[in-house]
């Protein structure tokens, strides 16, 4: 199974090298439609050639091209095979296929010169195809074969024809076919599907977006099928805490399996790719899936409101007409409250890109401990943060896309600065409170540690201990929850600095980024048995934002945050993804 990070950015590549290919690339060209653009110029310069008595009698310029009679005369004693003298011939009549006609010259000219009935005989190989169209039932055979166990209803042929033989039979056919004639590959082509046009039923050939390509090796007469994905959109609940969005490879084993994983080779046993995914690998008969989120809550966020969108991709399926009611009753069962889907649909590779690149504001409840905070942490919160110096280091191998390709608002090269250190040590001692929970053995060690004499009782060492140490913390009293609702109304409308938090560093690029709450609202406080309060709201912002921080500080790497804001430690208890605004 294909587990896709949100920073790794798939290639077009891949998908566009086949369907795209033909119009310029020699190697995998499918179609070659340059031969009709070229031909009349080529026309211009033989005639005029003609017309000049210094060009008489050197080599083949004698010789007219077809649909002259000397042409098709030639084309017949060269050793030309049916096909490639229809297809060069350019006598071809609507009801008739190319051989017919190729067939047809050739009588025509055999009347008139009766020796080139033995033409084939003495010059068996066609000198424009090799022989290669003799074998076009075959490969129409295998094609008709290797594609029977799979459901589709668009194929697109293909072609690897060796670059030199292309080339030399190019130039053959500039001098002696008639203008517009098929080039070899494509010709190949047209023969495979006149085979195949007679044996499939409900499959359209297609020179665009297939279903299968199917690509044919001229040399080993060989046929490689390239089965496109199909695609299903839909959105997502998450109701379980716990689940990643794409399966996560054990990081013991690297995905290999081993004891700690209990050889799943998962660092967590479910995860959303795979409870929508594993079900639909047995009804649509798919090796693997990929998925494909409008962006990522955490682990331990859970997903609400009308969900999140994705799209699912299910590789090389055998089967692609699928009730997808049905489909997503399965699933939703399958994941027995861990998440459920709606809106299941069929989809495709541009969707895709559209869910990648939709940045999203997304509404967040938030829940929190409220805890005292002392000056020195608060002095750290309210780090002055320098927003003037753009960052010139710039992690060039991490968070690729975000530096190229996946601008946002706010991520204007002027917010691009560099963080000053956030750390300020400012040293606390511990309280009487905490000394007097202490065992004797761990006073003695501290005050040993801070070369004071060891004699004494516990009251002693400790009066000895507060008097040499560094001071106590000083606590802030706890805010009044009046003060606390008016804060968290306040908190609408202002535009965080945020730099990259500690937990996400290593795959984003440390850096100070802009970002707007933009809405907060439902704030509820309670206070629990053990007297601390606890406060929950619900907040809507920007796409990008992280939440926890905007709440906790973050040691103040986010400014301003709740917490510096009300001067009191919040500690983040959970945190919700209510709803994704878009679509
Ligand atoms: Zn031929
Ligand atoms: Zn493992």
């Amino acid at each position: 199974m294909s587990n896709e990070k949100p920073d790794e950015n798939e290639s077009e590549e891949d998908w566009m090298k086949y369907a795209n290919a033909g119009f310029g690339q020699t190697d995998y060209s499918l179609w070659d439609e340059n031969s009709a653009v070229e031909q009349p110029k080529e026309d211009v310069e033989e005639d005029s050639s003609l017309d000049s008595p210094d060009q008489l009698g050197t080599h083949m310029e004698e010789i007219p091209r077809a649909p002259s009679p000397a042409g098709h005369k030639h084309l017949v004693r060269m050793g030309t095979c049916d096909h490639c003298i229809g297809r060069l011939g350019g006598k071809k009549r609507f009801e008739q296929s190319i051989e017919q006609s190729g067939t047809e010259i050739r009588s025509l000219v055999i009347e008139r010169d009766s020796h080139l009935v033995t033409a084939r005989e003495e010059e068996p190989l066609c000198p424009f195809c090799e022989n290669l169209y003799e074998e076009s039932e075959l490969l129409a055979d295998i094609i008709y074969d290797s594609i029977s166990p799979y459901e589709l209803s668009r194929l697109q042929l293909g072609a690897r024809i060796p670059k030199d033989q292309m080339e030399e039979e190019e130039e053959m056919r500039k001098r002696h076919g008639a203008g517009g004639s098929d080039a070899l590959k494509s010709g190949l082509v047209n023969a495979i599907a006149q085979h195949l046009n007679k044996r499939l039923e409900g499959v359209k050939l297609v020179n665009d977006k297939p279903q299968i390509l199917a690509l044919i090796d001229v040399l080993t007469l060989t046929v490689e099928l390239d089965i496109r994905a199909h695609y299903l959109y839909g959105r997502y609940i998450k109701l379980e805490r716990g689940i990643p969005q794409t399966r996560w490879p054990c990081r013991a084993c690297k995905g290999r399996g081993c004891e700690r994983c209990d050889q799943t080779g998962l660092q967590y046993k479910k995860s959303v790719q795979d409870l929508i995914g594993n079900p639909l690998l047995e009804i649509f008969q798919s090796k693997e899936h990929a998925f494909h989120g409008m962006g990522r809550e955490d682990i331990d966020v859970r997903c609400m409101g009308r969900g999140r969108p994705f799209v699912i991709e299910m590789k090389e399926p055998m089967i692609r007409s699928v009730d997808v009611i049905e489909a997503m009753e399965t699933i939703n069962k399958a994941a027995d409250g861990s998440i459920e889907i709606t809106g299941l649909r069929d989809s495709n590779r541009s969707e895709v890109v559209r869910v990648k690149d939709t940045p999203a504001e997304k509404s967040y409840t938030i829940r929190f401990r409220l805890l005292p905070l002392s000056e020195a942490e608060l002095a750290v919160l309210t780090a002055p943060v320098d927003l003037t110096h753009i960052d010139v280091q710039e992690r060039g191998g991490k968070g690729k896309k975000q530096s190229s390709k996946r601008k946002r608002r706010g991520d204007k090269k002027n917010d691009h600065t560099k963080p000053l250190p956030s750390v300020i040590d400012i040293p606390e001692g511990p309280d009487e409170a905490t000394l007097m929970a202490m065992k004797k053995p761990e006073l003695v060690a501290m005050a040993e540690e801070l070369k004071l004499s060891k004699a004494g009782t516990k009251p002693v060492l400790i009066e000895r201990i507060l008097a040499a140490g560094p001071p106590a913390p000083t606590y802030l009293d706890l805010p009044e929850n009046d003060s606390i609702l008016e804060t968290i109304a306040n908190l609408a409308g202002v535009k965080l600095a945020q730099r990259t938090p500690e937990r996400v560093a290593h795959r984003r690029a440390d850096l100070i980024r802009r970002r707007t709450v933009f809405e907060t609202s439902k704030p509820v406080i309670d206070t629990m048995g053990d007297g601390v309060r606890e406060i929950e709201f619900t907040l809507r912002c920007e796409s990008g934002t992280y939440v926890k921080e905007t709440v906790h500080g973050d040691g103040g790497r986010t400014q301003p945050s709740l917490s510096s804001l009300i001067k009191a430690k919040c500690d983040v208890l959970w945190l919700d993804v209510g709803d994704i605004h878009a679509d």
